[in-house]
């Protein structure tokens, strides 16, 4: 039996040792699933809501263990486990209080010779395949609608939080979701490639656009919904009529080094207008030199470590390729010594297109901040790349960000704020971002099929 190691990446150290799925466990959890989607798909709405309600609760009971175990286990600093429990048990909310009125039958033709009407069946069994960055927040994004419309869930989380997702079965299980509706594939991508082999009736995948691309040309021939939520490389631009510098620049590094840098839609490269540029780089370095990096169990940390030694060298040939085209470091630049894969915060300047660090994603606390001369240019750079997650204005003129915003090949544009996900909008990746929408009204009918009734009689 093989078995996963959960290291703190914070200290090296060994938590716990898990058992890897083989592909004899995957099969019977595969017909276990299959023998039990009927009965809970079967059950009324009302039932299945209740339950999930219940899970709802037990997250916040559970709060401190499981905030806890996830930055034991991938280094973001408690209080930022917290908040991501919070925020998942308020996207749980959102589907609880909409899902009745999106997955109701509905009458299109009541009366008349043929009435019509629109039911919403279940997909069936679903695979989850998901990312470690935010377990808690992109998993609910699946699983509990999912649940939720009928579907049995194969549920495997990410290598690098198999902790978390012990928990989430635990509780989903405590809260009434039976065994056979909600299993667990745990393991590396061997294991994901083995929900790839079994017939299953859709694909809902978070994670790299190399893993979403491979998966959804794997699926493909089976014909069923696959979903992806990828990757991004997110630009903020701050445009010359920002009045409070110290501010915007304030958040714009909350969006780099929020979740140590590991956020689908963290900032990951800014554009600054030429008038306002040297005061902007000026405050935004200040405030990076102030961020406290450590241990992340302790209250002042605001930096933890990346969660694994990979992305800790992959940053540094980043920052280094940057420099061999000319770029300055001002500051940052280096691993932390000793345990853990910590990385200073790093701002580079003096960056253009030619480099890594303003093309592809970085996923750490590291940013590039360019000069531009104005907001054609800015939107130029802005829509050089390979993706489409989010784009960010920062200006007091609506109308000129809105111009700006209309131009953007993104699922998402903000004004004024960054880094952000709503329960009630859609949250979707264009280009090499991703594929379908989870959240909103959108990812409820995402787990469902509609089935049109033509009644005579
Ligand atoms: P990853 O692609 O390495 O792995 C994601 C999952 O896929 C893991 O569970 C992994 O075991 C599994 N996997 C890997 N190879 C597989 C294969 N051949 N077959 C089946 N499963 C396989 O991604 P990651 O490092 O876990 O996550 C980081 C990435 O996720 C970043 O690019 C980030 O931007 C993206 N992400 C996107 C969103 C979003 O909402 N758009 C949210 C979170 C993370």
């Amino acid at each position: 039996m093989t078995k996963i190691p959960v290291i703190n990446p914070a200290t090296e150290e060994l938590i716990q040792e898990i058992a890897a799925d083989s592909p004899q466990t995957i099969n019977s959890k595969f017909h276990l699933l299959q023998r039990g989607q009927p009965a809970w798909g079967a059950r009324p709405l009302s039932e299945r809501l209740g339950i999930i309600a219940r899970f709802y609760d037990l997250l916040e009971s559970d709060k401190e263990l499981l905030a806890k175990s996830l930055t034991e286990e991938m280094g973001k600093p408690l209080q930022q486990a917290r908040n991501e429990i919070n925020g998942a048990r308020n996207r749980i909310r959102f589907f609880l209080d909409n899902s009745e009125k999106w997955l109701a039958p509905e009458w299109i033709s009541p009366e008349g010779g043929t009435k019509e009407k629109i039911t919403y069946e279940p997909l069936g069994i679903i695979a989850n395949i998901s990312a470690w960055n935010y377990p808690y927040l992109v998993g609910v994004n699946v699983f509990i609608p999912a649940l939720i419309g009928g579907n049995a869930v194969f549920y495997k989380p990410s290598e690098y939080t198999l902790l978390t997702g012990l928990h989430i079965q635990r509780l989903l299980y405590l809260a009434g979701v039976p065994e056979d509706a909600f299993q667990l594939a745990l393991g590396h991508s061997a294991v994901g490639e083995l929900l790839l082999d079994l017939p299953l009736d859709g694909y809902f995948f978070t994670g790299s656009y190399k893993t979403g691309k491979y998966i959804a040309t794997r699926v493909a021939p089976k014909l069923v919904p696959c979903q992806l939520e990828l990757g991004g490389k997110d630009p903020l631009y701050v445009m010359d009529d920002v009045t409070d510098i110290d501010q915007v620049a304030a958040a714009a590094l909350e969006g780099v080094v929020y979740n140590n840098g590991q956020s689908c839609c963290a900032v990951e490269r800014i554009y600054v207008q030429e008038k306002l540029y040297d005061q902007f780089v000026k405050s935004f370095v200040a405030q990076t030199k102030k961020m406290v990096v450590g241990n992340p169990l302790e209250p002042a940390t605001e930096i933890g470590p990346l969660s694994r030694k990979g992305q800790q060298d992959f940053l540094l040939m980043q920052i280094e390729d940057a420099v061999s085209r000319g770029a300055t470091i001002l500051t940052g630049g280096n691993a932390v010594p000793g345990k853990g894969y910590f990385l200073e915060p790093t701002v580079l300047t003096n960056v253009n297109h030619t480099m890594n660090i303003m093309r592809e994603e970085s996923f750490g606390p590291v940013i590039g901040i360019e000069k531009v001369g104005s907001d054609e240019e800015a939107a130029k750079l802005m829509l050089d790349t390979e993706y489409g997650l989010t784009a960010a204005v920062y200006s007091t003129d609506f109308d000129r960000a809105e111009k700006l915003m209309k131009l953007m090949d993104t699922g998402t544009v903000y004004w004024n704020c960054c880094d952000r996900v709503s329960a009630g909008l859609p949250w979707s990746g264009r280009k090499h971002s991703g594929l379908g929408a989870t959240l909103s009204y959108a990812g409820i009918r995402a787990f469902v099929q509609p089935k049109a009734w033509h009644l005579r009689g």
